[in-house]
């Protein structure tokens, strides 16, 4: 089960899109010197697809993208609620998933358009640091391009 505890409208994380991202709580990971260690407890509500439906009703004309932060208790549920979104919503809408794991979910590959990887840590800086271990991806049918350095040239610190 995946639990969300709020979402923010954001423009840096994903390159060239608005994004509603969603913060998903249950994170198994301990980064030290984690930017929300709140979300690394079983708290919020639900994400399911009513909920997903409720906040694209409510900011889907406003946003182009939708980022799945964290979620890495239950990958194959964000998978599958990034395919749902995809089969229900009728406008275009891109899929972004900011994950923990140092690897790719397999099924990630043929659910979004953009995907995270890697937990923080400190010492090598989030994804605004040319030291960061954490990479972001543009995927187009399963095909990867790393495109992390357009995150680098922005000001504000990505995490
Ligand atoms: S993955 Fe993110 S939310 Fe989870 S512990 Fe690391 S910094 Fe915190």
């Amino acid at each position: 089960m995946l639990k969300y505890v709020d979402y923010d409208i954001l423009f840096q994380e994903i390159p060239d899109e608005v994004t509603l991202a969603i913060n998903l709580s249950r994170c198994p990971y301990r980064c030290k010197g984690c930017h929300s260690p709140q979300l690394q407890s079983d708290i919020g509500e639900e994400l399911n697809e009513e909920a997903l439906l409720r906040l694209l009703q409510r900011y889907g004309k406003s946003v182009t993208c939708i980022c799945f932060m964290g979620g890495d208790a239950d990958p194959e549920r964000v998978c599958s609620l990034a395919i749902y979104l995809r089969r229900h919503w009728e406008r275009e809408m891109k899929t972004a998933w900011y994950s923990g794991n140092r690897e790719i979910f397999e099924k990630a590959l043929i659910c979004f358009d953009f995907i995270k990887t890697g937990s923080y840590i400190e010492e090598l800086g989030g994804l605004d640091k040319q030291t960061t271990n954490q990479r972001l991806f543009r995927l187009d049918k399963g095909h990867l391009m790393e495109i992390t350095s357009r995150l680098q040239r922005c000001s504000s610190q990505v995490r």
